[in-house]
Parts: C-alpha cells; sequence; structure tokens
C-alpha cells in the first residue's frame, strides 16, 4: 500500500532555508563542509523514499517516479485510446465487466485510494486482450469475451491488470528506464533534485507495453507471476472463485495453440504451464481469502 504523505522526491536535494532572504557568506562557508555529506544525504533519502512495498507479496521496489505525473498520463493514453478504438455497445458485456470491475475495485481501495475508476469495453473482436492504468483505467477488448465463460474468469483477468498496476510494475519500468538513462542512481537522484521532467509521454505507454497485444504478456516473466499472484488473492477477496483463473489460462493456452512466439520472448515471459503451476501452487492460500470473503459461509457468533 501506499504510504498518505509521502515526501515529493524533489524535496530532499534541496538545502534548509536561511534565516535571512538571501544566503550570507557565513551561512555558506558553515554549509559547505557539509556539501558531500548532504548530496549523500540525499541521494540516500532519494533512494529510501523511493522504496515502496508490493501490496499482498511485500516486495520492496524502486520507484522514483512522479506518481501524479505518471497517473495524469496514463489518463491521458486512455483518453486516446477511447479515440482510436470504437467502444462496445454490448450491454451484456458492459454490464459484466461493470459488475465485476466494482467488486474488484472496493478490494484494491486501500491499494490505490486515488482512482477514478473507468472500465470500458472496446469492440475490437480480434483482439483477446485487457489492461489497466494508474488512475483507475480499465479497458477489455471485445475479444475476451470469446474465451471467457463466467465473471468469475473475468475478474481473474481484471484482476490480473489492476495488480500490475497496484504492484507499481509501470512505475518500477519507468525508474529503471531513468537509472540507465542518467547512468547511475546518483544522476537520477540529480535529475530527480533538479525538478526536471524526466518522463516523457512516449516512454509512459512504452512502459505499458499496450503495442504487444492479444493475450501477449506485456511485462517480464517475475511480473507477470506477481500480477498472476496479486491478481488471484485480489479476486479470491472480492468472492469469485480463485480456480477459474486456472481455466483461464488453460483457455489462452488453447487459443494460442499453433501460434509460435519469438524464442527470445519466450526466455524472458513465463509459459502457460508455468503460470498455471505457479497459481496451483498458491491456490490454498487463496481459496483461504475465497471463503473469508463472506460468500460461501454464515457468520459465526461465539458467546
Ligand atoms: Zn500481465
Amino acid at each position: 500500500m501506499q504510504p498518505a504523505g509521502r515526501p515529493t522526491p524533489g524535496r530532499h536535494l534541496r538545502i534548509a532555508p536561511s534565516p535571512l532572504p538571501f544566503p550570507t557568506f557565513a551561512d555558506i562557508a558553515m554549509k559547505r563542509p557539509n556539501l558531500v555529506s548532504l548530496a549523500f544525504a540525499s541521494l540516500l533519502a532519494a533512494v529510501v523514499s523511493g522504496c515502496y512495498k508490493v501490496p499482498v507479496t511485500g516486495r520492496k521496489a524502486v520507484n522514483l517516479v512522479n506518481e501524479k505525473q505518471v497517473t495524469q498520463m496514463s489518463i491521458a493514453e486512455f483518453d486516446k485510446m477511447k479515440a482510436r478504438y470504437p467502444v462496445s455497445r454490448n450491454r451484456d458485456q458492459v454490464a459484466a465487466l461493470n459488475r465485476v470491475g466494482e467488486r474488484i475495485s472496493k478490494v484494491v481501495f486501500w491499494d490505490m485510494p486515488d482512482a477514478e475508476w473507468e472500465f470500458v469495453v472496446f469492440d475490437v473482436p480480434q483482439q483477446i486482450n485487457a489492461f489497466a492504468m494508474a488512475g483507475g483505467k480499465v479497458g477489455v477488448f471485445s475479444g475476451l469475451f470469446k474465451i471467457i465463460k463466467n465473471d468469475d474468469q473475468l475478474a481473474s483477468v481484471i484482476a490480473h491488470e489492476i495488480a500490475h498496476v497496484t504492484a507499481k510494475h509501470v512505475h518500477e519500468r519507468l525508474s529503471q528506464q531513468m537509472l540507465v538513462e542518467t547512468g547511475s542512481l546518483a544522476g537520477t537522484a540529480a535529475v530527480i533534485g533538479t525538478g526536471v521532467n524526466p518522463l516523457a509521454g512516449s516512454a509512459v505507454l512504452g512502459a505499458y507495453d499496450l503495442s504487444t497485444g492479444v493475450g501477449v504478456l506485456a511485462y517480464d516473466r517475475q511480473k507477470e507471476l506477481e500480477a498472476d499472484y496479486i491478481g488471484l488473492i485480489y479476486m479470491a477477496r472480492a468472492g469469485y472463485n480463485p480456480e477459474e483463473a486456472v481455466r483461464v489460462i488453460e483457455q489462452l493456452e488453447a487459443e494460442s495453440a499453433g501460434k509460435p512466439l519469438p524464442p527470445a520472448w519466450l526466455s524472458t515471459h513465463p509459459t502457460n504451464p508455468e503460470r498455471m503451476l505457479r497459481l496451483l501452487d498458491a491456490m490454498p492460500k487463496a481459496l483461504e481469502a475465497y471463503r473469508d470473503s463472506g460468500r460461501k459461509v454464515e457468520p459465526v457468533l461465539v458467546r
């Protein structure tokens, strides 16, 4: 969960204000010996404040990007998607997505407290895919409904996509890009310190990797498996049967049978059998969350 009142990264490289409206020679002279340690402390602060804990798994990850900026850019990209693709008028599909989306969004409330949820079915029957973006924007391509048999299965897809958002996989990817581009952690801290905007819209869109399309996973192996695990717990907490998540992978596997993927992709992404095995590993925990969701058990009064 995102801790409330987290300091903005830009603050850490500023020197405490002088009691006079301008720095005096004495101020500068007194501060100078500390500049190196100050820079180091600032770097440390940037790194420490740039760590966050992934919900459900508790993994510690790096987040050096400006969250508000990523959210704003994501919303702008979502608006572009709405302009680019026809929005579905299929009442059943739209109702199913809203029904499932509402329940999942309640479960992730504390992981995305600022989300302004929006669930859109895009009428693109050849695309078996869905995505979620920072700010609570969720899109499903109508092709997905070809392989989805019930609300539980739709919930598993939506929960997986939302898990990528609550785990801040896009933020992590952008942070890693910044580290590569600026050459070092110190360079990144300096960029953050200057307040220069290091993010471009294309970088944000690239981080979502929406170009891959058609049921192809957008992130690397570890992030996909993490989203599978977090999504499984989310759907169960929302009262959807987690066992249906395995069936969705089976159906995806059947759909993609005979469609070869490039070897480079296979070496960096989990295979469907691997995803299924990992889901089955996590199933006891998910079933416990499912039972605790209150849909299957009557409350027991202890006197
Ligand atoms: Zn994914």
